[in-house]
């Protein structure tokens, strides 16, 4: 396991990407934080769940990730626990899709609050663990949203264009440092995230879900299939490798081919 003696915190990590990425790197034998903004007995048993998998040991951590004091709390809870933090996946997000002259200010405020925000300050927390380990790895999950747009996403295209920004300014200012920061671009991948979006898709353009997904969810994306939770664990897990001690501020995109048109 290359990852044995390495802590990891995955921000928003009891579903979706985030969940698939914690098991990945519990897997691979790292100790991992998991986190929401919940507190409940099935966001605890999820932790268990993955330490009896018999990889590295998993933690719950609640912590809001639309506060910036719970953000720094977070990490600094992850290394009392485990003794370091080695590894911050900031993959925590929402989406909301409105018209910009409808959009509302509090789902504005939310969505970069969490999306955004959220990595300024984990990353924050984390980067004095990671000086004091000797090594780290910042891992910012953004979007093909981070690289393209599309009308009606004004908060979260702006959120994760601004994700990849952050993403280089911390890996000049860790340069010289045994720490990378990159970017991950997803395209879509079947999570609740987008499960949400289904059915209104299917409403609003009256056609079934099979139609919804490929000619419409799936239009931009030129494989017509979507990315899976580990697939992205697996970049991941690459990034976390010596393979990649050289690879930094960059962005991976994971997209079936969206952002080569
Ligand atoms: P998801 O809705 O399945 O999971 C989101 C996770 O974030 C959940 O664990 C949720 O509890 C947590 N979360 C939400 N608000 C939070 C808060 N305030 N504090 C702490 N945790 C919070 O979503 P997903 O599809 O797995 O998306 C994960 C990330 O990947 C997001 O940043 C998203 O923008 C990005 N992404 C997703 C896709 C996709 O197609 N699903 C594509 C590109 C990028």
């Amino acid at each position: 396991m290359d990852l044995a003696g390495k802590t990891a915190v995955v921000t928003g990590s009891t579903s979706g990407i985030g969940l698939g990425i914690a098991e990945g790197l519990a897997a691979r034998g790292a100790a991992v934080a998991l986190n929401s903004f919940s507190d409940t007995d099935d966001d605890h048993d999820l932790a268990a769940k993955i330490t009896a998998l018999g990889g590295g040991r998993a933690a719950y951590i609640q912590a809001d990730m639309a506060d910036a004091q719970a953000c720094r709390h977070l990490v600094d809870r992850a290394a009392e626990v485990f003794g370091s933090v080695d590894i911050l996946v900031n993959n925590a997000g929402i989406q909301h899709v409105a018209a910009i002259d409808d959009f509302p200010t509090a789902k504005w405020d939310a969505i970069l609050a969490i999306n955004l925000s959220s990595a300024f300050h984990t990353t924050a927390a984390a980067l004095p663990w990671m000086r004091k380990g000797g090594w780290g790895r910042v891992i910012n999950i953004a979007s093909a949203h981070g690289l393209r747009a599309s009308p009606y996403k004004s908060a979260y295209v702006a959120a994760k264009h601004g994700v990849i920004g952050m993403t280089k300014v911390a890996a000049l200012e860790t340069a010289e440092e045994p720490i990378t920061c990159n970017a991950i671009c997803p395209g879509y991948v079947l999570t609740p995230l987008v499960e949400a979006q289904i059915p209104d898709t299917m409403a609003q353009y009256d056609v079934d879900r099979e139609t919804a997904l490929r000619d419409i969810i799936l239009d931009r994306q030129p494989s017509k299939d979507f990315a899976t939770t580990q697939q992205l664990a697996g970049v991941v897990a690459f990034l976390c490798s010596s393979a990649a001690d050289q690879m930094t501020g960059t962005t991976l995109s994971v997209d079936g081919g969206w952002t080569a048109r």
